[in-house]
């Protein structure tokens, strides 16, 4: 089974209640702490390269991925992708993404079903027209079958036209009627509301849905996601669509999860990074490690605080210090991890001179405060606020270290 999610401080931020869900013995919601989705983006049905991005991601700390299931072949590789991943001893749920021959692909592979822990249903993207409410309830159905989650997965970008169309004309008959972006919010948290209504008429129990309303616009996503919260006790998946590349797509998502987060809005979330050509599909996984840890939902990693330097900073020492640091746990978190519970709140602070260096230093459990322009060339150190010794020399880097892994052991050494 997967590993017990932890939050030593979840507790922290009042949250919405609502319904807990167990996708496949991750419990997403009901006051369960803020769990990590991401997706892969490869070819499902090459499922050795999806099997190895699966485990890529569980390791770097996702707790439920989602995989495409969009044509026949990659039906078929679903059963062999959770063998491939039991053999490597990784048991993360695995989540299907249906569109509009899911119906066909889950009737045709129950196999395909069986190993997956949730479905996500687009029901905009289900069939058009007549086709798209029983194909809608097919799929429903295989789920209840299953006794799988699903969460109704609405995005934007492709909104189920009819809800659109009807809201638009009743907003026509309104005087004045109301701006069409306020219509395009209201229809996507309608879009979610009536198919998951619809989806308990079928038989879904309520406490196997979970919703989400992506957009890609800040502002959008908040004041959807407002709307949603207060009119339904589902559990709710979170994130901001098509986020983008780089800083711009890691600073929208964060200030959007912030805001709803903040608020207690959000059991679940995912932050849609388009990878650089080249780089690790993992980086949305550490993204949304950051944005709980920063703001005291969840920790993951012992936090390094450094201050950002300025003219009083003699050169980059302290720049390559708090680097190194950085480096040294990134590096050995994997053994801390199980040597030392609770390694993951530690506070280290590396600082570059005498102005908010000591105060800094105290507040973290282990600190430096490396010399700036003009000051004496040494390195107090603070350890559970204390001052401990001062280093001086070539060597402050291995002897700041050194207390590091010291204060580690005995503090979290059982
Ligand atoms: S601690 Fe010192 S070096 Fe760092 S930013 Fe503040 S004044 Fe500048």
């Amino acid at each position: 089974m997967p590993a017990t999610i932890q939050s030593p401080s979840a507790e922290a931020l009042p949250r919405r209640p609502c319904r807990a869900v167990d996708v496949g013995g991750v419990r997403i919601g009901g006051g369960a702490p803020i769990v990590i989705q991401s997706m892969t983006n490869t070819d499902t049905a090459d499922a050795a390269a999806t099997a190895t991005q699966v485990a890529e991601l569980s390791r770097a700390g996702s707790e439920i991925v989602r995989i495409t299931v969009n044509n026949e072949a990659a039906a078929l590789a679903v059963p062999t992708i959770r063998e491939r991943l039991a053999r490597q001893g990784i048991e993360i749920p695995l989540v299907g993404d249906f569109h509009f021959n899911g119906h066909r692909l889950l009737g045709r592979h129950p196999e395909c079903a069986a190993a997956l822990s949730k479905m996500r249903i687009n029901p905009g993207n289900v069939g058009k027209g007549s086709r798209r409410d029983p194909q809608f309830t097919e799929m429903i159905e295989i789920a209840c079958r299953h006794e799988l989650p699903v969460r109704i997965g609405v995005n934007w970008g492709s909104l189920d036209q009819a809800v659109l169309t009807r809201l638009m004309d009743d907003n026509a008959r309104r005087s004045p009627p109301l701006p069409p972006e306020a219509i395009m919010r209201e229809a996507v948290v309608t879009s979610a509301l009536e198919s998951a209504a619809r989806a308990e008429a079928i038989g879904l129990p309520a406490d196997r849905i979970v919703l989400s309303c992506k957009m890609s616009g800040v502002q959008d996503l908040v004041a959807v996601y407002r709307n949603l919260a207060g009119r339904c006790d589902y559990a709710l998946h979170l994130g901001l669509t098509e986020a983008g590349m780089g800083v711009p797509g890691i600073v929208s998502s964060s200030a959007a999860l912030a805001i709803l987060l903040q608020e207690g809005v959000g059991d679940t979330i995912r932050v849609s990074l388009t990878p650089e050509p080249g780089g690790t599909r993992t980086r949305e996984v550490a993204v949304a490690q950051q944005v709980l840890q920063s703001m005291g939902l969840r920790d993951f990693t012992p936090r390094v605080t450094a201050c950002p330097g300025c003219g009083r900073t003699s050169s980059d020492y302290f720049q390559r210090l708090a680097e190194q640091i950085r480096h040294h746990i990134d590096e050995r978190m994997p053994e801390w991890r199980t040597r030392y519970p609770g390694v993951e709140r530690l506070r280290v602070a590396v600082m570059g001179c005498v102005v908010n260096g000591p105060g800094e230093s105290r507040h973290a459990d282990v600190g430096i405060s490396l010399p700036g322009a003009g000051e004496q060339p040494a390195a107090p150190v603070y350890v559970d606020g204390e001052k401990r010794v001062t280093l001086k020399g070539e060597r402050i880097a291995e002897e700041f270290t050194a207390i590091v892994e010291d204060y580690i052991a005995r503090r979290f050494g059982t």
